[in-house]
């Protein structure tokens, strides 16, 4: 099976009635980039930036460091587009291990881009690096858990002051698209206001699971109410998907359902053109793309939605 599933790694992804397919890679480390290529993704749809930080507290890489690390990333993919999350901290990624959170309900305490715009200085040691590392490839900024109008423009505040530091100092840096991880549920109901401000959009599911469903994604007395099949998850999906058809910009998956053959058939039916995953699954989901039609796809997945059919 793995190497009939091997074959297929420069097979392009595109379904039987022809509609292209984007497969991506989710990477944590710059390490991870030859594989990603080798897996055959056609970019980095999710790099998490966080795990250059964790366990290193008291020793954070600086904007050097982690300009290193970006170019590495990108040098790795071979000059495919690399999209960088900003570091997503708290909860179950805790920056050091060994130091235990204080508050009651880390997942919806400070972290991700709460805890970034928390820290200003810091935050944009990391813009910096990243748009520096962007004068040499391809490279897109993506910013998880905005929840608010209020945050959406304090960031963008931010990459801009980030630019005028570097223009300041004089240092290259290059374009970047920005975009916004849909993982909180009020995100997604306010997808319009997103594509305001946004090049691009990055459905973080394991989130949007925990938070539409109030189910801790790391609490395995609940792991089986955790369904990413419930219709609330699948509406609130749905909706962010059909709203990029709209607007005519790019939505993407990146969460554990991009990566899980089971789920293949019912996003391409509710629409999704882009998938990123772990790259050890892209071969198994692309084999599930060739073997789909998007026309038959459809009004299935429409169905399942209205809840009138299993999803399976
Ligand atoms: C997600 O929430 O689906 C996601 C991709 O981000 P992470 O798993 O890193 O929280
Ligand atoms: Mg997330």
């Amino acid at each position: 099976e793995r190497e009939r599933l091997a074959r297929l790694r420069h097979t392009p992804a595109v379904t039987i009635d022809g509609q292209k397919i984007e497969l991506l890679a989710n990477i944590e480390q710059p390490d991870d980039a030859p594989a990603a290529v080798k897996a055959g993704a056609v970019g980095v749809g999710l790099f998490r930036s966080e795990f250059l930080f964790m366990g290193k507290t008291g020793n954070l890489p600086g904007e050097e460091a982690q300009y290193q690390a970006y170019r590495q990333a990108l040098d790795g993919m071979q000059g495919l587009p690399v999209t960088i999350r900003t570091i997503d901290v708290g909860a179950d990624k805790p920056l050091d291990k060994g130091h235990k959170d204080n508050y009651l309900n880390p997942a919806l305490g400070l972290r991700a881009i709460r805890w970034s715009l928390a820290d200003p200085a810091m935050f944009r040691t990391q813009l910096r690096a990243v748009l520096r590392a962007a004068a040499h490839g391809k490279v897109k900024l993506l910013f998880p858990m905005l929840a608010h109008v209020s945050e959406i423009t304090q960031t963008l505040a931010q990459v801009d002051l980030a630019r005028a530091e570097l223009d300041a100092r004089g240092v290259a840096y290059g374009p970047v698209q920005l975009g916004a991880m849909i993982e909180i549920p009020a995100a997604a109901l306010m997808v319009r206001t997103f594509f305001k401000y946004f090049d691009f959009l990055s459905i973080g599911t394991n989130d949007l699971i925990q938070y539409t469903l109030a189910i801790d994604r790391a609490d395995e007395s609940v792991a089986h109410l955790y369904d990413p099949l419930h219709p609330a998850v699948l509406r609130l999906v749905a909706d962010v998907i059909a709203e990029g058809h709209a607007q005519g910009k790019a939505v993407s998956v990146c969460g554990e359902t991009a990566g899980d053959v089971t789920m293949t058939r019912l996003l391409l039916g509710l629409g999704l053109r882009s998938f990123s995953m772990h790259p050890a699954q892209i071969l198994a989901v692309k084999q599930e793309v060739l073997r789909a039609d998007t026309r038959k796809l459809a009004p299935w997945a429409q169905q399942v939605l209205q809840g009138e059919v299993p999803a399976a």
